[in-house]
């Protein structure tokens, strides 16, 4: 039998390799900026076309290289930043691996020219495939700039992968703005299709996350900032009434490294507790440095996710940082510091500081909490008085109430949710079990028929119509009856016939971040079909000219957040197209909750439309509409 093993030639070796760093248009974004930022540039543009598929460019003026480093830097495992395993610890640059560029050149199309201050002419190098192709020495301003064209030109499976424009572009800016906001004493700009969508002078942290986030953010910000031995935050928060529906603007970076982590978003969203609505998220951009010994940042460079060595420290830290600065601006309800008594017992919690220690703690304000009475933990109460306005910051801005039209204040009793949804997993579950009904009694077609118009129909626990019929009786799930003949009215309207918009007396503005804005750009035809008139205002901006007639005034923009909100959460499900993930989101979002008590005439609008339908008995996603109850089955039970 002849041998079977063989190495891979090396270019596809390393397009294989590639494709870990370089998995979209973004990636080669994100690793860009951080080499521009790394080579202490103080002006860096992006200029990016058909979102990034052709052309992603970055230009700095920063240090430059040399002809032979420029060469240089496009091998694999090439980098100026460490030499040796122990710099990996101490490492303070973004980058470090050595891998981008020359995954850059596997893959693309690559444009390198490059000066150093000190040079009297800079180095040009084109290289495609990992191949150099040219390199001349060329006129150069001081700086790099490097243009990476036709992403995958090579690797045409991994091209197909990429999503839409509208999609690689939200990725794009996502990135960018991840990076411009921990480096707000660089100019940044980006340019798309020919078109600067953004251009953000030098400034402090504040201004930055006002010129990236939003001018709705102004005079919004509570600041946070504490220092102590073992770390340092400072950041911002929003105050609460700037809460949105839609998760988005909140960042941590750690050493200026912009994280993931849903164990300290918890931190901070415990420290906002009682000041928002349940499923609302506030704004916050907190930077975390410590030590690069007490954090393993060498994770795989896309995944962004951190150890740190001691992670219910910092989550400590974080939570009472951010209570601290929120308890300053007289907003948050309680200051008790309820440490969890696991905390308490850690050591570096709860051993005494040494005298140089607490020489040190004593400048810093929150350390100084912490170390009182000997409980590391402890947040001094301030005065209980000024806390009783912390309501004022809701009440300022009526546009942000968090209430809701009737119709949705349930989903705000997330206990109800809970139960509701217990209840139907209960009842799933003893289908499938077959214990209970058998499937096939469960659903009729043309139960229409069943259901007697003078029936008299009434509501159990606010959440199950019940209908008796010719055979036995009906259960109706309310919402999942509701969504399925909202899915079957829009996905109707998108096809054909639209929904008319009432067109809105006091038109709303939306401002939105920007990847936001392209998502809403992207549905903003569907959502015409639909009634929703949005039109575009300015940079991130829209106004709201109509909405459909049952949105009530006032909530129109909250129905477009939840939306976008909504859809992202589809958004992943690769399986269907925008606009079905549009529709079901909509659907989702506008049936009635569990929890809403409906009058007989709703019950019986309810119950004839859900009839109507074309596919009456299950929603969109497949969770039954109602179930059926027949007489023989119910004999049954009962061992009749
Ligand atoms: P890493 O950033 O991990 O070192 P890269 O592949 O991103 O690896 O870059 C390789 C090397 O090329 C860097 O270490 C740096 O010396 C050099 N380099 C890359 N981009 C720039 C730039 N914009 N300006 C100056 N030097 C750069
Ligand atoms: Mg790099």
């Amino acid at each position: 039998m002849a041998d079977i093993i063989h190495l891979l030639p090396d270019n596809i070796a390393n397009q294989i390799a590639a494709g870990e760093v370089i998995q979209r248009p973004a990636s080669a974004v994100k690793e860009l900026l951080e080499n521009a930022v790394d080579a202490g540039a103080t002006e860096v543009k992006l200029i990016i076309q058909d979102a990034g598929k052709q052309l992603v460019q970055v230009i700095d003026n920063g240090k430059g290289m040399s002809e032979t480093d420029a060469r240089m830097s496009f091998e694999r495992h090439a980098t100026s930043k460490i030499r040796n395993i122990d710099d990996l610890f101490h490492i303070r640059t973004m980058g470090f691996r050595g891998e981008a560029l020359a995954s850059i050149a596997a893959v693309a199309q690559v444009e390198l020219k490059t000066k150093r201050a000190d040079d009297e002419t800079g180095t040009f190098i084109e290289i495609e495939n990992s191949a150099v192709k040219l390199q001349e020495p060329v006129a150069a301003a001081n700086g790099t700039s490097i243009a990476m064209k036709n992403l995958f030109f090579n690797v045409p499976a991994r091209r197909n992968f990429l999503k839409s424009n509208a999609a690689e572009t939200r990725h794009i800016i996502d990135e960018f703005m991840r990076v411009a906001l921990s480096f707000p004493n660089i100019f940044f700009s980006l340019t798309n299709n020919g078109t600067q969508i953004f251009h953000l002078e030098k400034g402090s942290l504040k201004q930055r996350i006002v010129q990236v986030l939003g001018q709705h953010y102004n005079a919004r910000l509570v600041t946070v900032q504490e220092k102590t031995d073992y770390l340092n935050i400072y950041g911002f928060v929003g105050k609460p009434d700037t809460a949105k529906k839609t998760r988005g603007d909140q960042y941590f970076f750690v050493n200026n490294r912009f994280i993931r982590s849903a164990y300290l978003n918890h931190a901070v969203m415990s420290a906002f507790k009682e000041m928002i609505p349940a499923d609302s998220f506030p704004l916050y951009a907190l930077f975390i440095d410590l030590d690069p010994a007490q954090v393993d940042i060498n994770v795989h460079p896309t995944k962004q996710e951190i150890k740190f060595e001691d992670e219910k420290i910092v989550y400590a830290f974080v939570q009472a940082a951010v209570k601290h600065a929120l308890g300053q601006f007289s907003i948050t309800p309680t200051l008790e510091f309820d440490l969890d008594p696991t905390i308490q017992q850690l050591d570096a919690v709860n051993k005494p500081f040494t005298e140089d220690q607490q020489q040190a703690a004593r400048s810093s304000d929150l350390a100084k909490n912490f170390s009182q009475k000997g409980q590391a933990h402890f947040i001094n109460p301030t005065d209980k008085e000024e806390l009783k306005h912390w309501k004022d910051f809701f009440e300022k801005d009526g546009t942000e109430q968090p209430a809701i039209g009737n119709r949705q204040s349930a989903i705000d009793t997330g206990q109800k949710e809970e139960k509701f949804e217990s209840l139907l997993d209960q009842l799933k579950k003893q289908e499938g079990g077959g214990d209970y009904v058998p499937p096939a009694q469960h659903y009729t077609p043309f139960a229409k028929q069943l259901i007697d118009d003078n029936a008299l129909l009434f509501q159990l626990h606010s959440t199950y119509i019940v209908a008796p019929t010719a055979r036995g009786f009906m259960l109706i799930h309310q919402q999942l009856a509701h969504e399925r003949i909202l899915y079957e009215r829009f996905a109707a309207a998108t096809v054909g016939k639209s929904i008319p918009a009432q067109r809105s007396l006091f038109p709303v503005t939306l401002q939105l971040s920007a990847s936001d804005a392209v998502l809403l750009q992207e549905l903003a035809g569907d959502l015409n079909q639909l009634g929703y008139l949005i039109e575009p205002f300015g940079a991130n901006a829209f106004v709201i000219q109509g909405t459909p007639a049952d949105v009530s005034a006032g909530n129109e923009k909250l129905a477009i957040e939840n939306l976008l909100e909504q859809f992202k959460h589809f958004s992943s499900d690769l399986k269907f197209s925008r606009r079905e993930k549009l529709i079901r989101s909509l659907a989702w979002q506008q049936a009635i909750k569990p929890g809403t008590s409906l009058s007989l005439d709703e019950m019986r609008g309810l119950t004839t439309d859900l009839f109507k339908c074309a596919q009456p008995n299950v929603t969109a996603s497949g969770n039954p509409t109602y179930i059926e109850f027949k007489k023989d089955y119910l004999e049954q039970l009962f061992k009749r």
